[in-house]
């Protein structure tokens, strides 16, 4: 099934450390492609392999969001990690599997990262603005973390309503949903197409 399904908060794969690629196979070829396929059926600007229950450290991002390059389709950033920061911005953001939920949240500007690209050569780039944004929220998906962990306590007690909906299930996404965390998860396997009205 090329477009997989994603998984929301708080299932427990989006919690745990993804574990390192070490080899290329054709199943990660095969999961780089899915993952793309997904996050453009989803129209996300980026996604990681945890989120489509894959605790792996790889995401993908489409650089068609990105000022300057439209035309050069996604970034596939293998074991990702940054080499450094610099500056602050305030940006709102989105996650596919937090859906409904935007916050501005504070982060460096510009970034420098290293990573793997599809055919696991080493790469090292800068980025700043809203693609430094994204790998970093990619980034943080790898390790276990979502953006509304920044929030304040406060500011995290006004969305608690929403996030006890979305871990029944009781979300409309315009993209197939992995069956929710509980408390009282639907059978494993089947997935949800919910339609947007
Ligand atoms: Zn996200």
């Amino acid at each position: 099934m090329p477009i997989l399904p994603i998984y929301t908060f708080d299932h427990p794969v989006l919690r745990q450390e993804t574990s390192q690629i070490e080899q290329d196979s054709a199943e990660l070829q095969k999961l780089i492609k899915n993952l793309i396929l997904t996050m453009r059926n989803a129209e996300g600007l980026g996604l990681a392999a945890n989120q489509v229950g894959k605790s792996l450290a790889l995401t993908v991002i489409d650089l068609k969001h990105v000022p300057g390059m439209e035309e050069r389709g996604e970034l596939v950033l293998i074991n990702p990690a940054l080499t450094g920061t610099e500056g602050e911005s305030v940006f709102e953001e989105g996650c596919l599997s937090l859906p409904g939920i935007r916050e501005e949240i504070v982060r460096p500007e510009k970034i420098g990262v290293k990573f793997l690209d599809r055919n696991l050569k080493e790469v090292e780039i800068e980025a700043e603005k809203i693609l430094a944004r994204v790998i970093q929220h990619e980034i943080d998906h790898l390790h276990g973390k979502y953006f509304i962990d920044y929030l304040s306590p406060f500011k995290l007690s006004l969305l608690k309503t929403k996030l006890s909906k979305m871990m029944r299930g009781d979300v409309e996404t315009e993209y197939p949903l992995a069956p929710p965390s509980g408390p009282h998860p639907k059978p494993k396997g089947k997935v949800r197409k919910l339609a947007g009205m």
